[in-house]
């Protein structure tokens, strides 16, 4: 029986091969980025919890680990003429949206940007993290957002264009 159930997991359009099956005890500390795992989540944890820590377990969080095997779970590319001419002020909506998601769980990261000739390409650790950043520049821009999920783990792909005017 525990067989079957794996197998239905692993087919689960939803499965995160991240996912976090065991868990751990409160007090685990992410030796790269300091989050703490407490109560069955990772969190930011106040810097009195890691002088003390409860434990001296270390593991990497899932978005730490997704950044060591550089393995996103969502990508956002920003592209068209008009991001190029706007590119400093829809950069700082960005870099807001990212600072605030990130602040919100460990677990929303950037494992990498990429500058390209006509855009910008932004690898996250998280899909929502994704799909959020990909609204709030459709919200102030308008343009052309399309959100693409994959079909097996959990991965999106979300594209924002727009031209002149
Ligand atoms: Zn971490």
């Amino acid at each position: 029986m525990k067989t079957s159930r794996k197998n239905k997991l692993i087919k689960d359009k939803n499965h995160d091969p991240y996912y976090e099956g065991r868990k751990y005890p409160d007090g685990v500390v992410c030796p790269a980025c300091r989050a703490l795992y407490q109560g069955g989540h990772w969190l930011w944890s106040k810097e009195v919890e890691i002088l003390t820590p409860s434990s001296s377990e270390q593991n990497l969080c899932p978005s730490c680990r997704r950044i060591r095997d550089n393995y996103p779970a969502g990508i956002v590319s920003l592209r068209g003429q008009y991001l190029m001419r706007r590119r400093e002020e829809i950069l700082n909506l960005v870099n807001r949206v990212v600072e605030e998601q990130a602040g919100k769980s460990p677990l929303k990261k950037v494992i990498d940007r990429e500058e390209k000739e006509d855009g910008v390409v932004f690898q996250l650790t998280d899909d929502h993290m994704a799909r959020t950043l990909g609204e709030a520049v459709y919200r102030a821009h308008k343009g052309d957002l399309k959100i693409k999920y994959g079909d097996q783990a959990r991965f999106v792909r979300v594209s924002w264009t727009r031209d002149i005017p």
